[in-house]
């Protein structure tokens, strides 16, 4: 059997969204023949005259969601997309809510607030049959009064939000040479942090290593993985509302800014703060804290950041921070700065 191509959640619901009649147009498909969603199960295979669906197994069918409120007797629901009104007594008394959340985790802050928004209005007496449906919020693929008629209700009205949520979460994400001072301006924000009075988790790049990334080694596929481990956990934590320090050399710019988008579709834009840490090669090889570039000149290790493999200096970092000639309450207090500055009101 061929290998199946691996599709994305955005193309898992585009999809869906051809399968259910959403959206005429054959979905852009990565090549191969037959697809799979993250998990492995198989959802499509590419025929002469379009797609055979297999399975699509996240998303209720909207005509079979139109087909059950018809038998319970909800005939032409009034609908609502995206949450609820600000002023829910405006809802009647039964309403058929869908919820667009194509391309966002199941499990995302985002998907989670909407749905806990129409338990409230559930709570407050009224009939709240809710819909997760596969169009993107940002930039719908149909118009919302089809996609109500699809599903078998009438357009009341929209709350759609143009972006994922900000959860108050962030990550704090500081990259530079070995010895650059990563981790003690990172350990110094974390009290700083916690002396606010804000839970902090701190992913140390060496200590990382150690757990999360055992028998990872330095090559750039190895590196890659690591920092996208650390980049995946952080945006778990922001999702969650929390704080997450990370302080990997992370020397490649793809990766990082993979980890930034990561992050900001789980905690919203702007909870991603890249740190670079930007003090020149020169230095950190003077204080050469723990012997490692001497080694690395003597050629006992190979790869070495800065030495013998690369260092992709950020375009995009928040702070940047050469700490030659400062001290490190000065470097941390200015990270500090640019939490507090990226902070939701
Ligand atoms: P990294 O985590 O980037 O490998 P470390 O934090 O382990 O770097 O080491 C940085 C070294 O630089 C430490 O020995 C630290 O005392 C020294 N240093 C000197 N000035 C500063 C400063 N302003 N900020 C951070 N570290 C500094």
């Amino acid at each position: 059997m061929p290998a199946r191509s691996r599709l994305s959640d955005a193309q898992v619901a585009a999809v869906a969204r051809h399968h259910f009649g959403l959206s005429a147009p054959v979905p852009d498909l990565p090549a191969g023949d037959a697809f799979e969603d993250a998990q492995g199960v198989p959802v499509a295979v590419r025929e002469s005259d379009g797609l055979a669906v297999a399975e699509i197994p996240r998303w209720r069918s909207p005509a079979e969601v139109a087909r059950r409120l018809a038998e319970r007797g909800w005939s032409a629901p009034a609908a609502w997309v995206g949450r609820p009104p600000a002023d829910a007594t405006q809802l009647p008394a039964r309403v058929l809510a869908l919820l667009p959340v194509a391309g966002t985790p199941a499990d995302s802050a985002a998907v989670s607030a909407g749905a806990a928004a129409w338990a409230d209005v559930r709570a407050s007496g009224r009939e709240v049959e809710l819909v997760l449906v596969p169009v993107t919020a940002a930039h719908p693929e149909v118009a919302w009064a089809d996609l109500a008629a699809a599903y078998g209700g009438t357009l009341l009205g929209e709350r759609v939000d143009p972006e994922p949520a900000r959860t108050g979460g962030q990550v704090l994400f500081f990259t530079g040479l070995s010895g650059a001072g990563k981790s003690t301006i990172a350990g110094r924000v974390v009290e700083l942090l916690l002396e606010a009075g804000s839970a902090v988790t701190l992913l140390d790049g060496d200590e990382v290593r150690h757990h999360l990334s055992a028998g990872l080694g330095f090559s750039q596929q190895d590196r890659d993985t690591n920092v996208r481990r650390i980049g995946w956990v952080a945006a778990q934590i922001a999702k969650h509302g929390g704080i997450a320090v990370c302080a990997p050399i992370a020397p490649y710019a793809a990766v990082r800014a993979d980890v930034r988008r990561e992050v900001e579709a789980q905690a919203g834009r702007g909870s991603f703060v890249l740190v670079h840490v930007a003090t020149p090669l020169t230095e950190c090889e003077a204080r050469d804290r723990k012997g490692l570039y001497a080694k690395a000149r003597r050629g006992e290790i190979p790869a070495f950041t800065g030495i013998s493999d690369p260092y992709e200096a950020p375009t995009d970092a928040e702070v940047t921070v050469d700490t030659t000639g400062k001290d490190v309450e000065a470097c941390a207090r200015l990270v500090l700065d640019a939490v507090l500055a990226g902070r939701v009101q």
